[in-house]
């Protein structure tokens, strides 16, 4: 009863009556149109439009939307931050599945497990350490990514990609985690080509543990700005938030 006021009244909130139907086509042409530039990167990239999972990344939207959003067929979302993430849990179970993409503060992991389908942002070896404890707690083993800093920028977290060997060797030995893959946020820029050279060493990087990583196959890369280099260059998941959902306030 209370899930139900509570989504009640989240959809009071963010939707007077009548709008609705104006945001599912607003959303619906937005969601269009990514998904055909992802086609038309992936045929540039010589690859079939199926290798490419879109996930919108639902953080700051309200419920309302991402039930929209379900009616057109998505399923999976990401969100930064773990109270967002709960919340949005809790309101829409099975078979949603929600992804962590956002730096995750251990003190929250606990909250977290059991609730993520996927976490994209590992990026220490504690953090990696203390979600495989938690996971064995509570029985089970978690998918991750590996977060690659792959500009090698101050202002990031993840592993430069120098270390990244030697900590995916280490992550991969602790007995509660499957390492799916890599993920990066590429420099924030005007020209997404710029970015190439790092999409392009992802998946150099990615090749690279994979002698060691069996099951890790997916490049967690691309965003809205970038996406279509990024899809180019091999990205199997693209994160999208802005294009779909339009701007975030804050
Ligand atoms: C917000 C965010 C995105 C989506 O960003 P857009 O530019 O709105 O598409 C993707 N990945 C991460 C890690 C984010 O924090």
């Amino acid at each position: 009863m209370y899930r139900f006021t509570y989504s009640i009244f989240l959809i009071y909130i963010n939707y007077p009556p009548g709008s609705s139907m104006n945001r599912k086509k607003e959303l619906e042409k937005n969601l269009l149109s990514v998904q055909k530039k992802i086609a038309e990167a992936c045929m540039r990239g010589g690859r079939s439009t199926d290798t490419v999972q879109l996930l919108p990344v639902s953080k700051k939207k309200p419920i309302t939307d991402i039930m929209l959003l379900r009616e057109l067929g998505s399923f999976s979302f990401g969100e930064n931050y773990v109270q967002e993430l709960c919340e949005k849990f809790e309101a829409l179970p099975e078979p949603h599945s929600w992804h962590m993409i956002g730096h995750l503060q251990k003190n929250k992991i606990r909250r977290l497990i059991g609730r993520t389908s996927l976490i994209h942002s590992v990026d220490s070896l504690s953090l990696a350490i203390a979600v495989d404890k938690e996971a064995d707690k509570q029985m089970l083993k978690q998918d991750i990514l590996i977060e690659v800093n792959i500009a090698s920028e101050e202002s990031k977290w993840g592993f430069i990609p120098d270390e990244l060997q030697e900590a995916a060797k280490t992550i991969a030995g602790l007995k509660h985690l499957r390492i799916k893959g890599l993920m990066c946020s590429a420099p924030i820029t005007s020209n997404p080509e710029s970015n190439r050279q790092y999409f392009r060493l992802m998946r150099e990087l990615l090749e690279g543990i994979q002698a060691f990583c069996p099951e890790a196959d997916i490049l967690s890369m691309g965003m809205s700005g970038d996406y279509m280099v990024a899809v180019e260059e091999g990205a199997t998941m693209v994160r999208i938030g802005s294009a779909i959902f339009g701007e975030r306030e804050g």
